[in-house]
């Protein structure tokens, strides 16, 4: 194929600017009425009929032939024998990252926290693991050993007792292939259990228990819309992470990069699916259509050009702005999953960055580095939610209790303002309860 890449052009200069932008974010986070009644239908039979209804649908949607779910799972020993099996330099790379992100999620652990006051009475936080989560591994489609690492080795880090994994991968299929890296790489995160279970019937087993798989406290990861809609229903049973879709990028340079590496960093995402969202923003209208003649020349070269193609054309976009504070102002409009920095003095741009799940500063830094085994999770906000959540992390697996230890000096401090509040409220046993403690009254 030798066509020319058709992308969408945006200028700052045109007067529908804002317009154009939002009409190619399409940020409408409504599920599909159908999904939604496939995923209830799916999360009601899990819920009723429990290991059968895993079954059922593991060999409808994922070439399941047994007839239990215990066939569905992979043992700590296939794990590390899977493990055991790779060739030195890929058990090497997977350790590797594996380190890396564990390393780099070390330095997101919160510690308990209280303080003392005059009349001896202490205030704090404890902050404690979750005690079971389940992380769901995408796998319809392809295989993200990198997944699991990412998923599991924070959960692991923050002290959770049992990291339950769903993956729907089949160790019979793939055993001599990608399905033992997903494994090999289960066994290097340390997780406690493996189904090879997916899509909605994963979700709902999770969050409600079979007689075979456990109910856990957390359901993190990402997957398709099945999996994302089966998790925004279960949400509140369960604790959930975020709410995940099309992965994103947007790229800020201004124009002094190698056009080549900004083409191969927007190829790096568009070739996730046809969904993906691959943006550059320059200050240089040159710099632009450099880049489009470099995605226009390797396109061809790409064995995923079929899936480039379709995500540039349809999602991806160049964009020009007048000088860098615009770039970053639109940045923030967008923000991006992911978002490169490709700019002289990276570090004075950061501070004008307000919404964005993983910040690539320098021209360094491409998205891919991030991907894999910089140390950082990959499962980030998309769809523009990283104005309001964060990356995957240790404190995801964490929650806090609050701490109140009231000395009698303090108790009787306090009394009398919670007692004045609760007559206020009418609630007579809070005022006597707080009363009480105040020596005399009772
Ligand atoms: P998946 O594991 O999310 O979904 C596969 C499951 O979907 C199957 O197990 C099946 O049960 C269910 N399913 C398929 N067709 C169905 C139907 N018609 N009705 C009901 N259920 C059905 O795998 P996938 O499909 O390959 O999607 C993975 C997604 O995760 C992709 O969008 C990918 O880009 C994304 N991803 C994101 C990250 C990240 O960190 N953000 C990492 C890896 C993958």
């Amino acid at each position: 194929m030798t066509d020319n890449v058709v992308m969408t052009r945006l200028s700052t200069e045109q007067a529908d600017f804002s317009e154009a932008l939002d009409a190619l974010l399409d940020r409408r986070m409504i599920e599909d009425p159908q999904t939604s009644k496939i995923v209830a239908d799916i999360l009601h039979d899990v819920r009723s009929r429990g290991d059968d209804a895993v079954v059922d649908y593991s060999r409808r949607f994922d070439r399941f032939t047994g007839s239990l779910v215990s066939e569905l799972e992979v043992s700590k020993a296939q794990m590390q024998a899977s493990l055991d099996s790779l060739d030195a330099s890929l058990a090497d790379a997977l350790h590797t990252a594996a380190e890396r992100i564990r390393h780099y999620h070390e330095h997101q652990k919160q510690p308990s926290w209280q303080y003392e006051e005059d009349d001896g009475s202490v205030y704090g936080q404890y902050v404690v693991a979750l005690e079971r989560v389940g992380i769901y591994v995408p796998g319809g489609k392809a295989n993200y050993p990198s997944s699991m690492l990412m998923n599991a080795i924070p959960a692991k880090v923050a002290g959770v007792d049992e990291v339950i994994a769903v993956v729907p991968t089949h160790y019979g299929d793939d055993a001599g292939g990608a399905g033992r890296l997903i494994f090999a790489a289960a066994a290097i995160a340390g997780v406690d259990r493996l189904f090879t279970i997916g899509g909605a019937q994963a979700i709902a087993a999770l969050a409600f228990g079979t007689d075979t798989i456990p109910r856990v406290d957390k359901i993190v990861g990402p997957g398709n819309v099945y999996v994302t809609a089966a998790k925004k229903q279960v949400f509140g049973e369960v604790g959930i992470d975020m709410i995940a879709g099309p992965s994103e990028l947007t790229v800020v340079c201004d124009g002094k990069t190698d056009p080549d590496w900004i083409a191969m960093d927007l190829f790096s995402q568009a070739e996730h699916d046809e969904q993906a969202q691959s943006l550059l923003i320059s200050t240089d209208k040159e710099f632009l259509d450099q880049v489009a003649a470099s995605i226009d020349r390797l396109l061809p070269t790409m064995e995923r050009r079929d899936i480039i193609r379709s995500s540039l054309q349809n999602r991806g976009a160049l964009i020009f702005a007048p000088d860098l504070d615009a770039a970053m102002r639109i940045s923030n409009q967008i923000a991006p999953e992911h978002l490169e920095l490709s700019v002289a003095e990276p570090e004075l741009w950061l501070e004008k960055v307000r919404h964005a799940g993983a910040i690539f500063l320098g021209r360094h830094t491409p998205e891919a580095l991030g991907d894999y085994c910089a140390g950082p999770c990959h499962v980030l906000p998309t769809s523009g939610t990283a104005r309001f959540f964060s990356p995957l992390g240790v404190y995801d697996f964490q929650k806090r209790s609050s701490i109140i230890n009231c000395s009698p000096a303090g108790a009787a401090r306090l009394a009398p303002v919670a007692e004045t509040l609760a007559q206020n409220e009418h609630l007579q046993a809070h005022a006597l309860s707080a009363a009480w403690r105040i020596p005399g009254r009772k």
